[in-house]
């Protein structure tokens, strides 16, 4: 039987079209349980009701058969969400005839639904006329093809595919990358050409294989110079480092040798290119680290502008567009937004690629709404019309004119608050009674170190020094660190700088360094990598007492402590790096020492550390990923992962309080920080200090400076109280309505 079922799942999924891969199933079905009716319904939720899809054994000519909800076994096999064996159906109550469908030959039933991550999808149906009831065997081989045959639709509908037909309005589910909502019809852009689809291909002629690359080298760096100019006045520095990266990556010697080296071998450049390009993105795409794994891209994009001048000698094509429009393309890249017209782009949807992507900073410096990752059919799409939300990663096709009513209004009140927040973004972040909050910078993860010096914040909350570590060949030299954690303490010479350690290992390996481990996340990571490898260790801490001299700004966080002999540890090694750097440098004056707290250990030893600790950073990522035992890049438990989930809340609270009591200074610099709902109800909890990314800055500040801290603290107190996260959620949002603030977060529930 397993074979019956491995056969027909690999036949079914061979199949691109719906109504032939339903036909082979139900065909097979038949066959393999020895029965002559099988039926395939699938789920419309929009319409409440289940459509017959393909059968063997009923009446059906292809003509549209629904069954509601509530109607007859197969609405009760949707309802109950459990599979229904019965000899002989129509003694059931909820038994209904129906005689479209000729069902009246058939005496035994047994029906599954089809389930995919909670949701049913559709019911699989086997009917007998002579009475049988099937065994627990056959039972258990449908429930398993049902769940095998889930995947696959679940997979195809994202796809685009395999879609009921006559929905009023598609909606397409993406991830947003870039806010605001645009509206306006689609423009899909296949002009490019595409690294993957280089072949293998040799050449005779090694030396104009050679010259053919120096050239596309030369013609890129000249575009990208050209590009980066173009936007030097519309955005800020730090979107911009794309572009100084691409630079530095066409420069670099390791990349060029490898190309060089491929050349060598006898194969043509582009193939060369797409060799040691897929090398180098592999090596980010495996890594657990989402941020890190989306410099892949960057690579890739890399990669992909070299292609071009491989095969156009001529400056690079730009797109001609007569009208504004959505701009649909497999994967959006900085030199996409550069190239387009600003007033020509009203948002864009890329098919590929995920939020933390270089691109997507651009966008969101340059305010143009991004959806990444929108699984659909571009072709589909081109020149119809569309809603693109960007808060919610929404697209809708061919919607009707009320809903686009709708979103016009939207759109205008976005707009209007968008500027409202960024013009005040100097302004502090205190409440309307008076408390104020620091408001700090999450920044590092670049190569670039030419960083925004951000008028809205109060200096660097957390610096994740492990960019350079995983850009290279090899441990960066002491002296490039001190390079790199100069400039960004130079940037803020009034205001401290948090340099937080090497956070590597485990989920962010080295490429010259391999980690094979089973639980990468609760393996060989942060602290624990470097206090086995005290010389990395002492060269980074040196490189960053080095680079503090006559500045005086620097404070040291220690990522992952989970003890206090690891925090002992730790600190004699500081005190060691000091030392050193004290002997040549004298001036040099001691850092502020602080720990992350985001693994559950510390919330019961903060107070055996608080007399050795200037600060405390909570990374609320790690945080709830320990406490709620959920891996935080793995999107199967994507929804166990809570960030308002009552025991993090309940956390956070303790080591507020904890702070407070031993008079440690506390900072939140998780995620958690820079969304609005998590904001104020840290600011309830008595948190006064927060970290986050420079694109949410405005927004927090502006919100809670309409907020009153008591009124916060309430809020806190009945959040405190929940069992359930969603009732947390709730709670902050009905906040902000009350508040008329929840603009800031209504688009994101379109
Ligand atoms: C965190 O865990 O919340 C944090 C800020 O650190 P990172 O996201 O770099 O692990
Ligand atoms: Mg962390």
């Amino acid at each position: 039987m397993l074979t019956q079922l491995r056969d027909i799942v690999e036949h079914v999924s061979k199949v691109d079209d719906v109504h032939q891969a339903f036909d082979i199933l139900v065909k097979e079905t038949c066959q393999a349980m020895h029965t002559e009716c099988c039926t395939v319904y699938l789920a419309n939720d929009e319409k409440q009701r289940l459509e017959l899809i393909a059968t063997q054994g009923l009446k059906f000519k292809g003509k549209t058969i629904h069954i509601g909800y509530q109607e007859g076994l197969v609405g009760l096999v949707r309802r109950s969400a459990e599979p229904l064996n019965l000899a002989k159906a129509s003694k059931h109550p909820d038994f209904k005839y129906f005689p479209e469908l000729g069902e009246n030959i058939y005496h035994s039933f047994l029906g599954t639904p089809i389930i995919h991550r909670k949701q049913v999808l559709g019911v699989l149906v086997i009917q007998q006329k002579k009475p049988r009831q099937f065994s627990e065997m056959e039972e258990s081989f449908l429930v398993t093809l049902a769940a095998q045959i889930a995947v696959i639709i679940a997979h195809a509908q994202t796809q685009g595919h395999w879609l009921i037909s006559d929905k009023s309005v598609e909606i397409i589910q993406g991830i947003a990358a870039s806010s605001g909502v645009a509206i306006g019809s689609f423009w899909w852009d296949n002009t490019q050409p595409e690294l993957s689809e280089v072949y293998p291909a040799s050449s005779l002629d090694i030396d104009q294989e050679h010259e053919r690359l120096l050239l596309a080298i030369e013609n890129a760096t000249v575009d990208f110079r050209r590009m980066r100019k173009k936007l030097d006045s519309e955005i800020n520095k730090d979107a911009l480092a794309i572009f100084d990266l691409f630079t530095h990556l066409l420069n670099d010697p390791m990349l060029r040798s490898d190309l060089k080296a491929q050349i060598n071998k006898g194969d043509r450049a582009d193939w060369a290119l797409r060799q040691v390009v897929e090398s180098y993105s592999n090596r980010f795409a495996r890594m657990t680290d989402v941020y890190l794994r989306e410099r892949a891209q960057d690579i890739r994009e890399l990669g992909q502008r070299l292609l071009y001048f491989l095969y156009n000698t001529e400056t690079s094509s730009r797109l001609e567009l007569k009208e504004p429009v959505i701009l649909v393309v497999r994967e959006l890249t900085a030199s996409i937004l550069a190239g387009v017209p600003k007033d020509k782009l009203l948002a864009v949807v890329s098919l590929e690629g995920a939020a933390n992507s270089h691109a997507a900073i651009l966008s969101r410096a340059l305010g143009i709404p991004v959806i990444m990752g929108a699984s659909c059919n571009p072709n589909a799409l081109h020149q119809k019309m569309g809603v693109v939300n960007g808060y919610s990663g929404r697209i809708l096709v061919d919607p009707d004119p009320q809903i686009l009513a709708e979103y016009r209004l939207l759109q205008t009140e976005e707009s209007e608050f968008s500027q409202m927040v960024e013009g005040e973004i100097s302004e502090q972040a205190c409440t309307k009674d008076g408390c104020c909050l620091e408001i700090l910078l999450n920044a590092g993860l670049s190569a670039d170190s030419n960083l925004i010096i951000n008028q809205g914040v109060d200096g660097v909350g957390l610096y994740r020094t492990e960019f350079s570590f995983l850009l290279q060949n090899r441990f960066p030299s002491e002296e490039e660190q001190v390079q790199q954690y100069r400039a960004i303490l130079n940037s803020y010479p009034q205001q401290k700088v948090v340099l937080r350690t090497l956070d590597i290992g485990g989920d962010k390996a080295l490429p010259y360094l391999p980690i094979e481990e089973d639980n990468p996340f609760l393996g060989w990571r942060g602290i624990r990598f470097t206090l086995d490898h005290p010389d990395i260790f002492l060269i980074q801490v040196r490189a960053m007492l080095k680079a503090s001299l006559g500045l005086n700004n620097l404070s040291i966080l220690l990522p992952m402590i989970s003890s206090c002999q690891e925090f002992d540890d730790a600190m004699t090694l500081v005190w060691q790096a000091y030392n050193e750097v004290k002997k040549v440098s004298p001036q040099l004056t001691k850092p502020q020492i602080g720990v992350m707290v985001e693994v559950p250990s510390m919330l019961y030893l903060l107070p055996m550390l608080a007399n050795d600790v200037d600060f405390i950073s909570v990374g609320s990522n790690d945080l709830t990923q320990y406490l709620l035992a959920v891996d935080r890049n793995n999107s199967r438990v994507a929804d166990v992962y809570e960030s308002m989930h009552p025991a993090v809340i309940m956390a956070l609270k303790q080591i507020q309080e904890t702070c407070e009591r031993y008079q440690l200074p506390v900072c939140v610099c998780g995620e958690l920080a820079g969304d609005p709902v998590g904001a104020l109800l840290l600011t309830g909890l008595g948190y006064r200090s927060l970290s986050m990314n420079a694109s949410n800055v405005a927004r927090i500040k502006y919100l809670l400076r309409q907020s009153d801290s008591s009124e916060l603290k309430e809020l806190a107190e009945k959040a405190l109280m929940q069992s359930y996260g969603h009732k947390i959620s709730s709670i902050v949002f009905s906040y902000l309505e009350e508040k008329g603030l929840a603009g800031l977060v209504r688009a994101g529930n379109k």
